[in-house]
């Protein structure tokens, strides 16, 4: 388990002394990060404003290659080899060429922090003034700042608010029950564009609902399916999830994870990307804290790495927009046909390519060159 530096009341004392490497965020993209410098020498300081694993950011549903590569097995609450399509004229099933697994959001960060040599504190981060990070309980400097802060990018310029943004919204009840299927809804009784989805996680399943238009409200169709499945709408948990990619450095700063936009569009699969581009920045930061590298170096190298991936995202984007536009009586035979195995193997193994589990190979040290996967 972590070791909690949780600061209350008369502990909340001022952060001291200055780190080489200032990871605010500590969920998959900064513990991504962190784990990355693990061995470096490098005093690195993972800031959040809650203890490592205590507030859950999502389903928690990554590709099983992932969890193993990062040797997270442990939290892994169920796998599945299968992926169940509803629309409202038929179900599809189709037979994945690798397998998602639901894990224990806890578990897994307290896994990853384990395996981090990095100081954690809590604290809020409101801002910075260059290489100086501002918080509740003060300042933080570090020549390498990291913003893994979420979809509102704290350290950024520019502000990022919701209805206005390209952002989506996803909302989620947890019942105490279990299932077996992992399954998602293309209905506009829930959403008219998105989905809703059940993924069970050992005794509890996760049931919601997302919606690409950030200002459809999702908590009364969240509801809705929660019942229709006969299950409890209780222990809710929601956020903003980005859908567009945005610049991954600004500044000086490095931005990893939803901060930089990261989340895929369409599948709002955010977790693995994290992880990706997490691990990317950490060799880059290596690479300066050895000397092979100016700041301005890695700056660039993983700016480009990340603008890389741009025509990848700009292609998931697209099916977001086109498939709700498709009417629902042709929505069943679509996705029938799709689920021929010869495309379902085709598609979802290049989705995987985009982030594939290979990427984390023993995640230490980095390999050169950086490259984007193909
Ligand atoms: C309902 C829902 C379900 C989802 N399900 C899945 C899924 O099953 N699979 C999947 O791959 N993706 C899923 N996603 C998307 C996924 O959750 C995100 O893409 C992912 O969490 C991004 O990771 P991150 O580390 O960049 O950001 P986050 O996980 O959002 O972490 C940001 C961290 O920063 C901290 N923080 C934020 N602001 C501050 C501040 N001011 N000061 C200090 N700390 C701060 C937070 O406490 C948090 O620990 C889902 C999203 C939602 C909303």
């Amino acid at each position: 388990m972590p070791q909690r530096k949780t600061k209350r009341g008369a502990e909340r004392t001022p952060l001291t002394g200055d780190a080489d490497v200032l990871v605010c965020g500590a969920s998959f993209a900064g513990l991504a990060v962190a784990r990355a410098l693990a061995g470096s020498g490098a005093r690195v300081l993972l800031l959040d404003r809650y203890e490592i694993g205590e507030r859950q950011t999502s389903a928690c549903a990554a590709p099983t290659g992932w969890l193993e590569a990062l040797g997270l097995e442990d939290s892994i609450r169920q796998t599945f080899t299968e992926l169940v399509v509803h629309t409202p004229h038929g179900t599809s099933r189709y037979r994945l060429p690798w397998t998602f697994s639901t894990f224990d959001y806890p578990q897994l960060c307290g896994l990853l922090f384990d395996r981090c040599d990095a100081e954690f504190e809590t604290a809020k981060v409101d801002g910075r003034s260059g290489f100086t990070v501002h918080t509740d309980r003060g300042d933080a400097s570090a020549a390498l700042v990291v913003d893994a802060l979420g979809w509102r990018r704290v350290l950024g310029g520019q502000g990022f608010q919701p209805p206005d943004a390209p952002l989506s919204r996803g909302l989620e009840v947890h019942p105490w029950r279990a299932d077996r299927d992992l399954e998602i809804w293309i209905d506009r009784r829930y959403v008219p564009a998105g989905y809703g989805w059940s993924f069970p996680a050992g005794d509890e399943v996760r049931i919601g609902v997302g919606s690409f238009d950030p200002r459809f409200h999702v908590r009364d169709t969240t509801v809705l399916l929660a019942e229709d499945l006969g299950a409890d709408p209780v222990r809710y948990q929601g956020n903003w999830i980005p859908h567009r990619l945005r610049d991954a450095t600004e500044d000086g700063v490095f931005f990893v994870g939803d901060s930089a936009g990261h989340c895929l569009p369409l599948t709002a699969e955010g977790i693995r990307t994290a992880f990706y581009f997490g691990i990317a920045c950490g060799r880059e930061l290596r690479a300066v804290l050895r000397g092979d590298r100016t700041r301005e170096e890695a700056l660039r190298r993983y700016h480009e790495f990340s603008a890389a991936h741009e025509w990848k995202y700009r292609w998931m984007l697209r099916a977001q927009r086109l498939v709700p536009r498709v009417p629902p009586r042709l929505l069943a035979p679509a996705i029938g046909v799709m689920g021929a195995q010869r495309f379902v193997d085709w598609s979802f193994g290049h989705y995987l390519r985009i982030a594939p589990p290979s990427f984390a190979g023993d995640s230490l040290p980095a390999p050169e060159p950086l490259r984007a996967a193909a």
